[in-house]
């Protein structure tokens, strides 16, 4: 099974990301987690995408495909792929359709999270993570049970991204109502689109994908 989950910034694809990882073994392919590990080992990718993505602006296509691509290749055709983050624009869509149909794979779902824009400011700034193991938290919404303790792998350290501060959050939300949102229709076309509401507690966001994914 190979799915999108689709949404702005702060929509909670991560968070729903990492519960199905869990839960189902399939595998995340986030963009936004390969770029930073791209930006902090000075790759050339890194190099190029450092600056736009502290601006909250889109990296380009052509890098960002290559990447999915590579991730794809380094794991087995029985794992299915969580796409989180990407497809961001029409180009990348057009281009995973190829990518997927090269490796034998097809697109199951798109998953879109439906959220109200006013309180993603929130959920953004107030978001860490566990320096250790990725484990996703938030100031308000999802402290560690041991405070200041990782609840996954009991790491004590802890980080906030550059690019998670109102004022980039604003050129973030943007860019997705403007290159992001419209490519939903392509996929609407295909029948393959469920939108699940995002404003829910956690856990029945997690619920309500997983009955997408049993259907
Ligand atoms: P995305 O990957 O779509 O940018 P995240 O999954 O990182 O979003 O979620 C952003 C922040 O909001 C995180 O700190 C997370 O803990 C929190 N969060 C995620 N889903 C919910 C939810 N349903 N209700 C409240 N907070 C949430
Ligand atoms: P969020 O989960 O908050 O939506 P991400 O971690 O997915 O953020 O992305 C962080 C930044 O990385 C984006 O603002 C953008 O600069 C870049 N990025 C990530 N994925 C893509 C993509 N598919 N296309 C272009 N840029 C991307
Ligand atoms: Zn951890």
């Amino acid at each position: 099974m190979n799915i999108i989950l689709l949404g702005p910034p702060g929509a909670g694809k991560g968070t729903q990301a990492q519960r199905l990882v869990e839960k189902l073994g399939m595998r995340q392919l986030s963009t936004g987690d390969m770029l930073r590990a791209a930006v902090k080992a000075g790759t050339p990718t890194g190099l190029a995408a450092k600056a736009v993505m502290e601006r909250g602006e889109l990296v380009s296509d052509e890098i960002v495909s290559a990447l999915i691509g590579d991730e794809l290749d380094a794991m087995g055709i029985e794992s299915g792929a969580i796409f989180d983050g990407y497809p961001r624009t029409e180009a990348q869509a057009v281009s995973l359709e190829a990518i997927l149909e090269e490796r034998g794979r097809k697109l199951d779902h798109v998953i879109e999270l439906d959220v109200n824009e006013n309180a993603l400011v929130d959920r953004v700034t107030g978001r860490f993570t566990c320096a250790t193991c990725g484990a996703g938290y938030h100031d308000k919404y999802q402290q560690p049970r041991v405070p200041g303790t990782c609840d996954k792998c009991g790491g004590t350290e802890f980080k906030r991204r550059p690019d998670d501060n109102a004022e980039t959050v604003r050129t973030r939300m943007a860019e997705y109502r403007a290159k992001t949102a419209p490519i939903l229709p392509f996929y609407e076309a295909r029948g393959i689109v469920s939108k699940v509401d995002g404003m829910a507690d956690m856990n029945h966001v997690t619920a309500a994908i997983e009955d997408i994914l049993a259907s």
